[in-house]
């Protein structure tokens, strides 16, 4: 974004809030008498504070893990070198560090709306790449893990829009887009399955489709063919509480081709 559109931007909100400030001073009277309300009642129901809850919570963290783990923050403020990086969906109820037991300096983590890797391009897609770039060319991670998830927003739109040249999102359609592939796939395979049912088997597929526009990156490929680097699939169902993890089987000439899955471990406990 370059300055002027930012300065634009800017504008625009001082414009908006000055329009808004009859509504705003209304709101703000409402507020105060939702606030006093619920501060006559048992402290249980209390209007949330999201600054107290960040304050709690850095406290709690601080005290319970970092000032009793003194030789992994010590050794933390000299420099990370993860095994570990994972492609996560955004959504709240899948954070990999909580779900994995994964603690600070273990995983490189990238978060986006249905855990998509997109195809190499250096225009459309820089944040992604340079994400994949540091952490294979500089911290040198071992392992690319692409975590897909139960009940994924982003795949359920994926699977119910049309994608037939309309759009009605200024980034959404685009960027579940990329997973088009996996969409393809799914509805060949399972022809006539109910919506519920594709979008499960989409969940899957969509991973592998990650994984695939992973070789497109030449520094995976760099990795993958001096073996210092492995790329492996993953699916958290939080409605059965099950994990999966899965190698992929694929071959790096002549079309770089994701073949089949190889190896898939099943934790059900
Ligand atoms: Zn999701």
């Amino acid at each position: 974004m370059g300055k002027d559109s930012y300065e634009e931007a800017v504008e625009g909100l001082k414009k908006l809030l000055s329009e808004k400030s009859d509504l705003k001073s209304v709101a703000a009277a409402k507020v105060e008498q939702i606030t006093a309300e619920l501060q006559t009642q048992s402290s249980d129901s209390k209007a949330f504070d999201p600054v107290d809850r960040v304050k709690t919570g850095y406290i709690k963290f601080k005290k319970e893990k970092y000032d009793t783990n003194p030789a992994l923050y010590g050794e933390l403020a000299k420099g990370q070198s993860p095994k570990y990086m994972i492609f996560a969906c955004a959504d709240s109820r899948v954070c990999p560090s909580h779900v994995l037991d994964i603690q600070p300096g273990e995983a490189f983590v990238v978060r986006n709306v249905a855990n998509i890797v997109p195809p190499y391009d250096k225009t459309k897609y820089a944040g992604i790449g340079a994400a994949i770039e540091y952490a294979t060319l500089h911290l040198k991670v071992e392992n690319i893990v692409v975590i897909g998830h139960s009940a994924c927003g982003g795949i359920n739109a994926l699977v119910r829009l049309p994608f037939d040249g309309t759009s009605s999102t200024d980034f959404i359609e685009e960027w579940i887009s990329i997973a088009l592939p996996a969409k393809a796939k799914v509805k060949a395979a399972h022809r006539d399955a109910p919506i519920p049912e594709l979008i499960g088997h989409c969940e899957k597929e969509a991973v592998n489709v990650s994984l695939a526009n992973l070789l497109t990156y030449p520094f995976v490929r760099d990795g993958l063919v001096k073996k210092t680097l492995a790329l492996k699939g993953g699916y958290y169902d939080f409605v059965k509480g099950t994990f999966e993890l899965w190698g992929l089987d694929f071959s790096l000439s002549p079309s770089f081709a994701v073949k089949d899955v190889a190896t898939i471990l099943h934790w059900n406990l």
